[in-house]
């Protein structure tokens, strides 16, 4: 074991502090990574605040972890010491279900670990990335390319594949009609990575304070949401429309800007039910579907995607002891566009 310096939340309301957490030493299989940055997630704040369900106190989150190989167990094939990785919202499964077999870690049947606030093989909570250090098994590792800075590739490890993999299965590409519904972390990874895909983007933001970064990013629309005539003006417009607000909105009035076969997919998770009214979907065939990150083989595509396409996220780099500060920022929708740990502020 290694005790390790951290940040975590004690309660679900009073603020993080620093701390210390323990490591396991190294299996195997296992690497060992010298955090450089961790971005900070809407989830980590849900998670934190108990919004999704009560969890173990103390707990450290972060599941957006870049860093550097620092030792390697012996069996340790696919990685050296000095590589640069990154470790995203799972740290293990069952690697035997037929999910797990079609590279779709996420939804293993057993469920995946989840890189915090998770039950571990060995029995223990898993602690996440707001810390110096971590210990992964080498599969649940990914390769950070060179042309990334570190603190940029930390939010892809969350908000970039948790918006690449809907956009790839729903075919995102030229001639399709994209909306994305908020404007954070997540929203303005979809946008980037929906228009260097092709699609004909479009943000459904709250205002329209936003808008010139909206269309820096690649959108060619943006209309605020707090306008009522934005919903009658869409109506039956997009292909596909992601949802990243992570607060209850009004399923019926987003529905029926689909036109004919549209999908709505809501990677948002409001700890609320989203509520469906079945005619917004019966008047064009339309469907509703959620979306959970991504595989690892897939996390990796997008990490080499946005490498060769030049995307990077928008980071806004904080020390550790602002990290308080940075989620009552974020709750109040003033993050340009995610906040990120500079770890060394830890150390
Ligand atoms: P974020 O940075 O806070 O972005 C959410 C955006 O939603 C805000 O910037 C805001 O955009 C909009 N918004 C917030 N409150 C709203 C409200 N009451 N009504 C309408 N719009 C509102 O959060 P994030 O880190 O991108 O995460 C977004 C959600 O995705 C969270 O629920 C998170 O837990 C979830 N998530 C899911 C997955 C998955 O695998 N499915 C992965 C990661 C995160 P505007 O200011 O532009 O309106
Ligand atoms: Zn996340
Ligand atoms: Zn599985």
């Amino acid at each position: 074991m290694r005790t390790v310096n951290a940040i975590a939340a004690t309660s679900a309301t009073d603020p993080l502090v620093r701390t210390t957490i323990e490591r396991r030493d190294l299996g195997p299989h296992d690497v060992l990574i010298e955090i450089r940055y961790a971005g900070i997630c809407h989830s980590d704040i849900h998670t934190v605040r108990a919004e999704w369900g009560r969890i173990t106190y103390p707990q450290t989150v972060g599941h957006e972890i870049v860093g550097e190989v620092t030792e390697v167990g012996s069996d340790v094939t696919g990685h050296a010491v000095g590589d640069r990785v990154g470790v995203g919202c799972m740290v293990n499964s069952c690697r035997e279900c037929e999910n797990c077999k079609a590279g779709q870690e996420q939804y293993c049947l057993e469920g995946n670990i989840q890189t915090y606030a998770g039950t571990d093989r060995d029995g223990t909570i898993t602690q996440g990335g707001y810390s110096t250090h971590i210990v992964v098994n080498q599969d649940f590792v990914l390769r950070v390319p060179e042309s990334i800075p570190y603190e940029a590739a930390a939010p892809l490890l969350c908000a970039g594949i948790t918006t690449y993999s809907p956009l790839m299965h729903w075919k995102a590409g030229p001639g399709s009609k994209v909306a994305v519904v908020g404007l954070g972390g997540l929203g303005h990874m979809a946008v980037k990575i929906a228009a260097a895909m092709g699609a004909e983007v479009t943000v459904l933001s709250q205002t329209l304070s936003k808008q010139d970064d909206g269309l820096a990013f690649g959108a060619q629309h943006y209309y605020a949401t707090s306008d009522p005539a934005t919903f009658k003006e869409l109506r039956n417009t997009f292909d596909l429309i992601i949802n990243t607000v992570s607060a209850k909105i009004k399923m019926s009035s987003y529905l029926r800007l689909l036109r004919l076969d549209g999908t709505f997919v809501s990677v948002g998770a409001p700890p609320e039910p989203l509520e469906v009214p079945a005619f917004a979907l019966i008047g064009a065939r339309r469907s509703f579907a959620g979306s959970n990150i991504g595989g690892i083989a897939e996390t990796q595509e997008m990490l080499d995607f946005c490498a060769e396409r030049g995307i990077a996220p928008e980071v806004e780099v904080i020390d550790a002891d602002r990290v308080n500060e940075a989620y009552e920022r974020v709750l109040s929708s003033d993050v340009r566009y995610r906040f990120v740990i500079d770890v060394e502020t830890l150390r």
